[in-house]
C-alpha cells in the first residue's frame, strides 16, 4: 500500500486518459470557435455566496456538495471550489461590464469542477467539463443553436446516437402555480415518500423530480408536468425552440419531468444521454436557460443559456462502446509513436545522440534520443518497442558526416549525410505506410 493516494472521489488522469480527454477538449474548442465562442477562464474558487445565490441555497450542489476552501479567518472570506462554471462566468459578466459588449457574449470554459458527492462510477468529486455560454440573447433561436452545437459535438467525437431530452421549466411568472400543483400532488402521496423527498417537499419541491431514489420512479411518473402549466410567453418560446430544432433536423425527446439540479434555470432545459442509457447517473451533458442569474448576481436583468459537457463521462461512454466508429477510435487512439529514435554504437556518447535529436526536433520532427547508456542492440530493441518508424544510428562514419538511417518496419538501412537527415526523414515520413 502506498503511503499516499489521491483523495477519495478524485483520480489522477494518467496519459492514457488525459490524452483522449485533451482530444475531446480540442474537438469542442474548435467547434465552439466555429460558432463564434471565445475561451475564457474564471478562478477555481469563488466567494461561496456566488454559488449559494446563483445556484440556489436549497440545492444538493450547494447544500451538500460545496467544497469549502480554507480561507484565512482574519480576512473574513468564505470561498468554495466551483461546482459548475455558469455562476462564475455570470459573476465575471457583471464584474467586467460585459453588458456593454456586443450581445450575446459567447464564451467557453474548460476545466475541473468540484462536488462533494458520494463517489461512484462516473461520479467524481473532481471532474472535467467543457462549457459553452451565450449571455444576452433571450432566444429561442440561440437555444436551438446551442442544442445543435451539442448534438454535433457528440457526433464528431463518435457518439452519433445520443438521446437529447428537452423540456421547458417555465419562468417566475408560471412556475409558482406549477409548484403549488406539484406540492399538492406530493402531499397526496406523502406516505410513499422517503424521508429525503419529504424534506424536499417542504423546502424545494422541484428537486423531488430529480430524485435518484428508485422508490420515487412510480410516484414521479404521475406528477403534473410543467409543460402543461406554462404561461403563454413560455409556451410560445418552447414551441419556437422546437420549431428551430425541427428545421435543423435535430432529433430530441420531450421529457416533461426534466428539471435541472440547479435553481437558476428558466425555460429551456436539456440533457444528453448516451444511446440506450437511462437514469440520472449517465447524463453526459446538460444545459439550459438561466434568464434570472445575472440579475441574481447583481447585474441588470440579462437572459442567458449554456451547456456543459461532462468530459469524464463522454470518455467512459466511448470506452464502453463495443461498436466504435472511426471518430471514436481517433479520440481513443494511443499517441503517435516517434518518427525516429537516435541510437548509437558508443553507449557513453549521449551528447551526440542528444545533439542530433535536438536538431531534428528543431526541424519540427518527432524524434527521441536514447539517453540510456546501453548497448546498441538494446537501444534498437527499445526503439522498436516504442513503435518508432526509423532509427538514426550514430557510429564511426559520423567522422565523415554520415549516419545510418534504419527503417525499423522494413528492416533495411542506408547511409545518409547528417546534413540531409531532416529532409530525408521528412520525406520518409510522408511516404511511409504505418504497420
Ligand atoms: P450538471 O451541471 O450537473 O448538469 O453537470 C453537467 C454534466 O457534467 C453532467 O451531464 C455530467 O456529464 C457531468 N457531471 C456532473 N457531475 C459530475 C460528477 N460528479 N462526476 C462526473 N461528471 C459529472
Amino acid at each position: 500500500m502506498p503511503t499516499f493516494r489521491a483523495p477519495r472521489g478524485t483520480r489522477d488522469l494518467l496519459p492514457a486518459e488525459r490524452v483522449p480527454m485533451t482530444r475531446l477538449e480540442r474537438v469542442a474548442a474548435d467547434l465552439a470557435a466555429r460558432y463564434g465562442y471565445h475561451p475564457m477562464e474564471t478562478p477555481l474558487f469563488e466567494d461561496a455566496a456566488v454559488f449559494e445565490r446563483g445556484i440556489g441555497a436549497v440545492t444538493d450542489v450547494v447544500e451538500k456538495e460545496l467544497f469549502f476552501v480554507g480561507a484565512r479567518a482574519d480576512e473574513g472570506e468564505r470561498w468554495a471550489l466551483r461546482p459548475e462554471p455558469t455562476a462564475g462566468i455570470a459573476r465575471a459578466y457583471v464584474q467586467h461590464g460585459m453588458q456593454t459588449w456586443p450581445q450575446p457574449v459567447k464564451v467557453t470554459m474548460t476545466g475541473s469542477m468540484f462536488r462533494y458527492d458520494r463517489p461512484q462510477a462516473g461520479r467524481y468529486r473532481q471532474f472535467w467539463q467543457f462549457d459553452v455560454e451565450a449571455i444576452g440573447d433571450p432566444g429561442p433561436a440561440v437555444d436551438a443553436e446551442i442544442i445543435e452545437l451539442a448534438a454535433r459535438f457528440y457526433r464528431d467525437v463518435g457518439l452519433p446516437d445520443v438521446k437529447i431530452l428537452l423540456n421547458s421549466i417555465g419562468d417566475p411568472a408560471c412556475r409558482p402555480a406549477y409548484l403549488e400543483e406539484m406540492t399538492a400532488y406530493y402531499r397526496r402521496h406523502e406516505a410513499r415518500l422517503p424521508p429525503l423527498e419529504r424534506e424536499r417537499l417542504e423546502r424545494n419541491p422541484l428537486r423531488i423530480l430529480d430524485s435518484k431514489d428508485p422508490a420515487m420512479v412510480d410516484v414521479n411518473a404521475g406528477a403534473p408536468s410543467m409543460t402543461d402549466g406554462l404561461c403563454e410567453a413560455c409556451a410560445g418560446h418552447f414551441e419556437a425552440v422546437r420549431a428551430h430544432l425541427d428545421a435543423l433536423g435535430i432529433g430530441y425527446t420531450l421529457e416533461p419531468h426534466l428539471v435541472r439540479g440547479l435553481d437558476y434555470y428558466t425555460r429551456t432545459a436539456f440533457e444528453v444521454y448516451p444511446a440506450g442509457a437511462g437514469g440520472q447517473q449517465s447524463a453526459i451533458g446538460g444545459g439550459g436557460r438561466y434568464d434570472g442569474l445575472v440579475e441574481l448576481l447583481g447585474g441588470r436583468p440579462t437572459p442567458g443559456i449554456g451547456f456543459g459537457i461532462g468530459l469524464d463521462r463522454v470518455l467512459l461512454a466511448l470506452q464502453e462502446r463495443a461498436d466504435r466508429n472511426a471518430a471514436a477510435e481517433a479520440i481513443l487512439a494511443p499517441e503517435p509513436a516517434p518518427l525516429a529514435v537516435v541510437v548509437g554504437s558508443d553507449p557513453a556518447d549521449t551528447a551526440t545522440r542528444l545533439r542530433l535529436a535536438t536538431e531534428l526536433r528543431g526541424a519540427g520532427l518527432a524524434v527521441r534520443a536514447d539517453l540510456g547508456q546501453r548497448k546498441l542492440g538494446k537501444q534498437l530493441e527499445a526503439a522498436a518497442r516504442d513503435g518508432a518508424h526509423f532509427a538514426v544510428i550514430v557510429g564511426d562514419e559520423l567522422a565523415s558526416g554520415q549516419v545510418q538511417l534504419r527503417d525499423l518496419d522494413a528492416g533495411t538501412q542506408r547511409p545518409t549525410p547528417v546534413t540531409n537527415l531532416a529532409r530525408d526523414l521528412e520525406r520518409a515520413a510522408r511516404t511511409h505506410h504505418h504497420g
